[in-house]
């Protein structure tokens, strides 16, 4: 095993897939799951990994919905596990507006692994992260320098992927969903010409492999094609209910604000 070589582990979360990558010394997660997936991560390493959980370093949460950056303060708490975000994730949530998105989100959360997996659980979580470690636009990931973060802003204004440039292999968080066996964008697109802009920025980055929160692992023979062909779906939901259900997404006060100016 070199340096930067690696084992890939997926393990179903309460909503989403979790990844660890596992290196020699140390292990990274992506992205943050929620509340309890901190308990899984936990068996999951000290069963089929043989490691302790305090060999967890840093997990990563690309952006607040409940699946993503729920678990991820509880593994701080347990093992002093660093999290790295997005430098303004704690903005997301903020005012009483952000409060009642953050409400929402939780109970959406619920019925979406009800719908999906007919389970339900605890999945209360704060709404202010406070990471150990800022990530901005292009940083490398503090203790493991063969990733590198980049900004994606379209299904909230604070996303991030997480790119490891030389094995081709990009973490897209919400970015890109599989259902079945289609591809489509992520439930809600709060910021349309945004997600369009990063679909372009990502139809340039070489990918071989894509890892999704929602979907699996996906192969990818050209990303130019992938992500282009993608760019049609921008601002339209296929489901009657996600139009219903729209405007009690669009409460967090930089939804509001981008509104004003578009
Ligand atoms: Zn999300």
């Amino acid at each position: 095993m070199t340096e930067h070589s690696f084992t890939l582990h997926r393990i179903q979360g309460y909503i989403a897939s979790l990844y660890l990558i596992e290196y020699r010394d140390r292990v990274l997660l992506l992205d943050g799951g929620a509340r309890y997936d901190a308990v899984r991560i936990e068996t999951y390493m000290k069963r089929e990994m043989g490691r302790l959980p305090d060999d967890l370093n840093l997990a990563l949460v690309t952006h607040m919905h409940p699946d993503h950056a729920g678990g991820a303060p509880l593994l701080r708490r347990r093992f002093r596990t660093q999290i790295a975000a997005h430098i303004d994730i704690d903005k997301w949530y903020r005012g009483f507006r952000g409060a009642s998105q953050h409400l929402i989100d939780t109970i959406l959360g619920h019925y979406s692994a009800r719908q999906q997996f007919g389970k339900l659980e605890r999945a209360w979580y704060p709404r202010r992260l406070k990471p150990d470690y800022f990530l901005d636009d292009g940083h490398t990931l503090p203790g493991f320098p063969d990733w590198r973060a980049y900004t994606a802003p379209g299904h909230t204004l604070y996303d991030m992927v997480f790119y490891h440039p030389e094995k081709e292999l990009l973490y897209v968080g919400d970015l890109v969903i599989k259902t079945g066996k289609k591809i489509v964008l992520p439930f809600p697109t709060l910021f349309p010409e945004l997600m369009t802009a990063t679909l372009k920025r990502m139809s340039h980055l070489p990918v071989k492999k894509l890892l999704l929160a929602h979907g699996g692992e996906l192969k990818i023979d050209d990303s130019y094609s992938f992500f282009t062909e993608l760019l049609p779906q921008v601002g339209k939901y296929g489901q009657t209910f996600f139009r219903l259900v729209e405007p009690f997404c669009s409460l967090a006060p930089d939804v509001r604000l981008y509104k004003k100016n578009h």
